[in-house]
């Protein structure tokens, strides 16, 4: 993707995530005040001449949303979002749609280098790359970790989880919508 940030929303993100941002190649979204909300990064990176795999594609970067999305994994939520998609034909559906989308939109990042040098030299990574969902997770019916899914939810409304947990953080944290930032305020 053609690159669509600033040498200012690297200290941005830099503050947001206390590190500097990985393999990032762009931003996929930004909150109303301007500041990058979900990053896209690279699907691989170089290590002592290895391909490894950074199977993450979309990074929610937002402190706020980081935190609030905690909150809601350390009052076991993780567990009953599963069980609230498993109990719902339509929202599984949804599901392995939105992992399969996923995969595709992360194979599509790769240049054709790259492409070539994972399918012939690395094709158990290639696999992981190609066939994995939403955070790098093989079984389809699996979440793991709510970020991800609301990262995805966020780019294109269509993970079911990632809207799940968006009404929640609508119903529990009244300033969901003001979208604005201490952290990425700081200069
Ligand atoms: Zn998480």
């Amino acid at each position: 993707m053609r690159q669509n940030y600033t040498e200012e929303d690297i200290e941005v993100i830099t503050r947001q995530l206390d590190r500097e941002p990985r393999n990032l190649v762009g931003i996929a979204k930004r909150c109303k005040d301007g500041y990058p909300q979900v990053l896209v990064t690279y699907p691989i990176f170089e290590e002592n001449e290895e391909l490894k795999l950074f199977p993450t594609t979309y990074w929610l970067s937002c402190p706020k949303l980081i935190e609030w999305i905690f909150t809601l994994e350390s009052e076991g939520l993780v567990q009953q979002v599963q069980e609230e998609i498993m109990a719902d034909c339509k929202k599984q559906q949804e599901l392995i749609t939105a992992h399969e989308d996923y995969a595709q939109r992360r194979v599509e990042l790769l240049s054709n280098s790259d492409l070539t040098k994972l399918k012939e030299e690395y094709p158990g990574r290639w696999r992981v790359i190609s066939q994995s969902g939403i955070g790098g997770i093989m079984e389809k019916e699996g979440i793991k970790c709510l970020h991800t899914h609301y990262a995805d939810f966020l780019i294109n409304q269509k993970n079911p989880v990632g809207k799940i947990v968006d009404n929640l953080l609508q119903a529990r944290f009244s300033e969901v919508n003001l979208d604005n930032c201490s952290i990425c305020d700081e200069e």
